[in-house]
């Protein structure tokens, strides 16, 4: 089978590449190793940043009609971040109803998202890849969206530079012989003891989801099965465990996200605790930032496929940081509590809140991008999400008269007349003199000379 890319990997971030790949017109097949979906959850949530780019390509309505909550809210080692300072909300939204959804758009589309198909072989050259996954695909690029132990990374011998965990962790979505409040919250460890920390979070319908790193988690092989008498342990009310599984705090990246025609994103290119609810999040992120850069490379484009690397590495690496300090807080341990309290009344002080909820919310996400002026880089703000739905670049007019033939948007206090946002949201140039509109367009993906209302694209 051909194609122009095979993401290998239907977990978030292969999904999410998928319908960038699809909405650029790029043929794409998807392979996954599951014969079909579990319909279970590790992550519960999108934070801010992810909704607002689902939002960018009209998905968010969709997903919040099946969210359990909304909260403006986080946490960093369940110490509670405010995000009203951005007027944004974290939403509470099981992993399995964003793959589904994710996916029914795939089939809407018409591309194919093959399971049970292993991939055990891969080979790459100049003009391409050729995978083995039952039969022999053959693509021009391939992404390697398949998780923490990627079978990609390992055919590659692609390093995986960093630690193993120090300390392990189960979570278990249970039932329990009395119910609680059922009220959606984020988890709290307000001060972990010597019996390691251990909370119970409501879903839906009944079942709750309880974390457990006491003592016993620390002694027990990783691949040994969670039994109903270890999680009683910690929580003696549970009646019956729906589903479990262990993780630990191990945190690696790889050192490049490309690698001739295979790059990587989601879990395959960086792992992580869990803790602050980031890992599906920066997936997502990743395959946004990535779909739309392979369409135009795909079209001609020799050097942006390179900025993947270079703007998400570094992402991902500050989540590696947060989440590594994050882990320290966690220890069961009375000078870690000290720690603790200290930072909870910092957290007070609204620019620290505001410093490590952009963190976590991904809401102080920008790149370092050729340019000067302070916009370049960063998310466009205040803009009407309908002109990016096409996932192509905009030129935007903030000034009475049109300049560029481009989509007319209101000025609020930005200090230039003309703006070209990505696919992605962010601002890629201004009219500040540094360089021409062509040389950014060129630099984005675009062909010069193409009209430039919404739609300068390909
Ligand atoms: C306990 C726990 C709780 C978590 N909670 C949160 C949270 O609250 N918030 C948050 O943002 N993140 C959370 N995460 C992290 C989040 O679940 C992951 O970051 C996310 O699933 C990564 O998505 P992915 O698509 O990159 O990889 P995965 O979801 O791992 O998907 C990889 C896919 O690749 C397939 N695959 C693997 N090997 C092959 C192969 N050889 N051939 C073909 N297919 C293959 C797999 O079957 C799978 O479908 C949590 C993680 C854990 C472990």
């Amino acid at each position: 089978m051909i194609a122009d890319v095979i993401v290998v990997g239907a977990g978030p971030t292969g999904l999410m590449l998928a319908n960038e790949l699809a909405l650029a017109g790029v043929s794409t097949v998807v392979l996954d190793r599951l014969p079909e979906r579990t319909g279970q959850s590790k992550a519960l949530n999108l934070q801010p940043r992810s909704a607002q780019i689902l939002d960018l390509r009209g998905m968010l309505n969709p997903l919040l009609e099946q969210a359990v909550d909304t909260i403006p809210a986080g946490h960093f080692a369940g110490i509670p971040l405010d995000y009203t300072p951005w007027n944004e909300r974290q939403i509470g939204i099981p992993q399995a109803r964003i793959e589904n959804y994710l996916e029914d758009r795939l089939t809407e589309r018409g591309v194919p998202v093959l399971r049970g198909h292993e991939v055990t072989d891969v080979e790459q050259d100049e003009q391409g890849v050729t995978l083995k996954a039952g039969q022999t695909f053959h693509g021009r690029y391939l992404v390697a969206c398949d998780g923490g132990r990627s079978t990609i990374r390992k055919l590659l011998e692609v390093p995986f530079p960093g630690r193993d965990g120090r300390m392990s962790a189960l979570v278990a979505d249970v039932t329990l012989t009395q119910e609680r409040s059922s009220e959606w919250r984020l988890p709290s460890f307000d001060r972990p003891g010597g019996g390691g920390m251990v909370d119970v979070l409501p879903l839906q319908n009944g079942v709750y989801r309880a974390l457990i790193a006491g003592p016993e988690q620390q002694t027990i092989d990783r691949d040994a099965p969670i039994t109903l008498d270890e999680v009683r342990h910690a929580v003696p009310d549970v009646r019956e465990i729906r589903w479990a599984s262990r993780f630990t705090d191990a945190s690696r990246q790889v050192e490049r996200y490309r690698y001739g025609r295979v790059l990587f994103a989601g879990d395959a290119a960086h792992i992580h605790t869990p803790t602050g609810g980031q890992g599906l999040n920066l997936g997502l992120q990743d395959a946004f930032n990535l779909g739309w850069k392979l369409a135009a490379a795909l079209h001609g484009n020799t050097t942006v496929l390179d900025t993947y690397h270079d703007e998400r590495h570094p992402a991902g690496a500050a989540v590696l940081a947060n989440t590594r300090a994050q882990g320290v807080l966690l220890i069961p341990d009375d000078d870690i509590a000290a720690l603790r309290d200290i930072l909870s009344d910092l957290l007070r002080i609204p620019e620290a809140n505001r410093h490590l909820a952009g963190l976590i919310s991904g809401l102080d996400i920008h790149y370092d991008l050729p340019g000067e002026h302070p916009l370049v880089g960063h998310r466009m703000p205040h803009l009407d999400s309908s002109v990016l739905h096409s996932g192509r670049p905009v030129v935007l007019e903030l000034g009475d008269v049109p300049r560029h033939g481009g989509v007319q948007h209101p000025r609020g206090d930005i200090d230039v007349d003309t703006l070209l946002v990505r696919p992605d949201g962010y601002v890629g140039w201004v009219d500040d003199g540094f360089e021409t509109l062509d040389t950014a367009l060129t630099r984005w993906g675009a062909p010069q000379g193409k009209a430039r209302g919404s739609g300068a694209g390909r």
